[in-house]
């Protein structure tokens, strides 16, 4: 669970060229713009992450022309990425402790975007519990747990802005499941739609194992089409071993989407060795999607080759999320 408000501290404070008013703050892995002279380095602050939704309370009122959510913007050149508040604006008596979640107690929640028709479907049940849900930590909040993993090989793809599909055969049974739900079969579905075009039913059976396969569908209808493809697809970025509870391993997963006949997400570096310097990975994740240079790409999702579990971070793998990506489509 991401914490969209949090008590943090102010890292640096830099000049921002041509600007008098404003400066330029660093809190956790991120980058934002501040007033200059509101807050000093070292100060603690309420920090909250983009993407979050303020409540409808006279101190947030400057936020109703952005119906309250906190987006990423562009000011004086510089990209501003969230916003820091003094701490007065918590409640009175709350214990200052840096890193503390105050999403809950600001009333804050999170902007989601809309699911469309065509993949929402009719709910089988829950998503099943025997396989990890799609999620991707940002490198911003990964500040402290890079470090141990600096010059780790790893391979880069392509964050695609689509929704997430997962497709498992277990015992003997095939299942279809959006990012949060499996779904019952029909005929206007585009996952099922999917599977049946693929034959995945019969081709995951024949791979002789329980197996889960995840990807981002993408295509017409489906987040405005940014990349303009047509007819709707899933490109792969995960193989997971049911019985083993165990992602494979790169080269695996490449081997398993061969004999599946299936795309993977658009692999980017496949001898990309981690530098853990969050500005410099954001800004490594600028650029343009393979698929239509005409697109900013959304972002890369980067992972070691062969898999790693950290104690604090789950799964080693992360996405760095392109500034110019949000810029040019958060505002719908
Ligand atoms: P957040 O938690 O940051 O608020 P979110 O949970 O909605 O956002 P996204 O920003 O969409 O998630 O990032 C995670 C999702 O990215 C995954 O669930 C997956 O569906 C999708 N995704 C797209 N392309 C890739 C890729 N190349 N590798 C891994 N995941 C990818
Ligand atoms: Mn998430």
């Amino acid at each position: 669970m991401r914490q969209l408000a949090s008590i943090q501290k102010i890292k640096h404070l830099e000049a921002i060229e041509n600007a008098e008013a404003i400066e330029r703050a660093t809190v956790l892995g991120w980058q934002l713009v501040v007033k200059k002279g509101e807050f000093q380095v070292g100060e603690m602050c309420v920090y909250v992450e983009i993407d979050a939704i303020l409540p409808d309370k006279p101190e947030f009122e400057f936020l109703r022309p952005r119906n309250f959510r906190i987006r990423t913007i562009r000011l004086r050149g510089q990209i501003s990425q969230g916003i820091c508040f003094p701490l007065s604006i918590l409640p009175e008596g709350t214990a200052v402790e840096e890193g503390a979640d105050v999403t809950d107690l600001l009333g804050i929640t999170k902007y989601e975007p809309p699911m469309p028709a065509q993949l929402a479907g009719v709910a089988k049940g829950l998503f099943p519990s025997f396989i990890p849900k799609t999620d991707e930590t940002r490198v911003q909040v990964l500040e402290g747990l890079l470090e141990q993993y600096a010059g780790t090989t790893c391979f880069v793809t392509e964050k695609l802005d689509g929704s997430s599909a997962t497709f498992y055969w277990k015992d003997g049974v095939f299942g279809v499941c959006s990012r949060n739900l499996e779904l019952i079969e029909s005929a206007d579905n585009s996952y099922w739609e999917f599977a049946r075009q693929r034959n995945l039913p019969e081709k995951m059976a024949q791979l002789g194992k329980n197996m889960a396969i995840q990807g981002e569908i993408v295509g017409e209808g489906i987040q405005k089409n940014k990349y303009k493809l047509r007819g709707v697809t899933v490109f792969f970025f995960n193989a997971f071993d049911i019985d083993a509870y165990r992602y494979l391993d790169f080269e695996d997963f490449l081997d398993t989407m061969v004999t599946l006949e299936l795309e993977t997400v658009p692999v980017l570096d496949q001898e990309f060795v981690l530098n853990p310097d969050i500005p410099a990975l954001v800004e490594y994740a600028v650029g343009r999607s393979v698929f239509n240079t005409d697109a900013h790409r959304e972002g890369v999702v980067i992972r070691p080759l062969r898999e790693q579990t950290g104690h604090k971070l789950g799964r080693v793998s992360f996405k760095a999320i392109n500034p110019e990506f949000l810029l040019k489509y958060e505002d719908s």
